[in-house]
């Protein structure tokens, strides 16, 4: 008999248990510390228990400066003076806000520097203790890269504003031509008439008017011009997207007379306005409007025909349709066209309907296509109407 029972613990067997644990343990902290998400446990009291490196790294403390310390003082005010409070009334009542939940929140680094922070809290319950772990991620980078792109895209979106501006400069100067060559040749007139011993009253009256409203009507032209060249994005105001189309036509004046097209409108008088930035809106309209007539280039010259249409598709919503019958588009082209970049004109650039999709859905509203080939396009705007009274 060796003496030993069956229930005796073999001391080789604990130490081997004891050893594992070790070697779990040491594995265990590796993760953590190695770990590129900080890693924080407080006790129910606020007051940090453990950090690992990458919380040292992110706030710039030591793990020494930290343990024992309320973990308030990683947080900018007002969150610092009220976390004791949170944690208090969740004790008390069980009523989460950042438990379990997870969410961005603002981080204090030892230099004072505040900066947004992903952040996910979970409970752990010991037997008689609660620890509570924070996972938490500095995303000041992120937050940096997210503004640079959308400031790229307000650079980009005024280069195409300007881009389009160029492209429809000898279009514009036509245009303003014609009213100053008017307001030449009628001011010959009254000077004509002036030679007269007996001048027309009346006709000279007439013939002034008219020079007034061509000064006026030129006027115009350079008003919108220059407000398609503005830098600033204006504010969402109510758009009357009829009135806008309109102004748009003004523009590609010289492009629909010199192409022969027909132009179609089919308005609905009582269309509410849009809630929009104007100058915005009637970037997208001109965008489509130019695609629109050049898509026609080939086309015989009596089935070229820019429909222009607005409709309610629901109380809230106000719908613009820009149509032709162009070329059309294949399915593949109809995946593509609001990329950037694709495009299949020589001269294009192909960031036309990649930004004219951006403005309308940070509009809130959507850009779609319809489209075959040999019969068309038709692209449709859809922003919210501005809430009636
Ligand atoms: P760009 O006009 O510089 O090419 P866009 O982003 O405005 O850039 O348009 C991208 C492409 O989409 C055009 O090159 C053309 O192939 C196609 N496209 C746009 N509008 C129409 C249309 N109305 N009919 C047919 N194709 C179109």
């Amino acid at each position: 008999m060796s003496g030993q029972s069956p229930v005796d613990p073999d001391p080789g067997e604990a130490r081997r248990t004891h050893l594992a644990l070790l070697e779990r343990e040491a594995e265990l902290a590796a993760v953590l510390e190695t770990a590129v998400d900080g890693i924080v446990t407080i006790d129910a009291r606020g007051i940090v228990q453990s950090v690992n490196a990458a919380v040292e790294r992110i706030f710039g403390y030591s793990a020494d400066e930290l343990i024992g310390q309320n973990i308030s003082k990683l947080m900018p005010s007002p969150y610092r003076e009220q976390h004791d409070a949170h944690i208090e009334r969740y004790l008390r009542t069980g009523q989460a806000r950042i438990i379990g939940i997870g969410r961005e929140v603002e981080g204090r680094r030892k230099d004072g520097s505040v900066f947004p922070l992903d952040l996910a809290v979970s409970e752990v319950a010991f037997p008689g203790r609660r620890l509570f772990t924070g996972i938490l991620r500095d995303i000041s980078e992120r937050r940096r890269m997210e503004e640079q792109a959308r400031m790229r895209l307000r650079e980009t979106a005024h280069a195409s504003r300007l881009l389009e501006l160029g492209e429809m400069t000898s279009g514009i100067a036509h245009e303003i031509n014609q009213p100053l060559a008017a307001i030449t040749s009628f001011a010959a007139a009254c000077l004509r008439m002036l030679d007269s011993e007996t001048p027309d009253r009346d006709l000279l009256t007439d013939t002034l008017e008219q020079i007034r409203n061509q000064g006026t009507r030129a006027g115009e032209i350079v008003q919108r011009m220059r407000r398609l060249t503005r830098k600033e994005e204006g504010a969402r105001v109510p758009v009357d997207l009829n009135a806008a189309l309109e102004e748009v036509l003004v523009l590609v004046a010289h492009e629909v007379r010199s192409g022969g097209i027909r132009v179609t409108r089919d308005f609905d008088p009582s269309l509410p306005p849009a809630r929009a930035d104007l100058v915005q809106i009637e970037q997208v309209m001109l965008n489509l409007a130019r695609n629109a007539i050049e898509a026609m280039a080939s086309e015989p010259e009596e089935a070229r025909i820019l429909g222009l249409r607005t409709y309610c598709a629901g109380p809230d919503e106000v719908t613009v349709e820009v149509s032709d019958t162009g070329c059309g588009l294949d399915e593949d082209a109809r995946a593509r066209i609001f990329d950037t970049f694709y495009t299949t004109k020589s001269s294009g650039v192909g960031v036309g309907l990649s930004i004219s999709r951006t403005i309308v859905e940070a509009h809130g509203g959507r850009l779609r296509v319809a489209s075959e080939p040999g019969r068309g396009a038709t692209f449709t705007m859809r922003l919210a109407a501005e809430a009636r009274a």
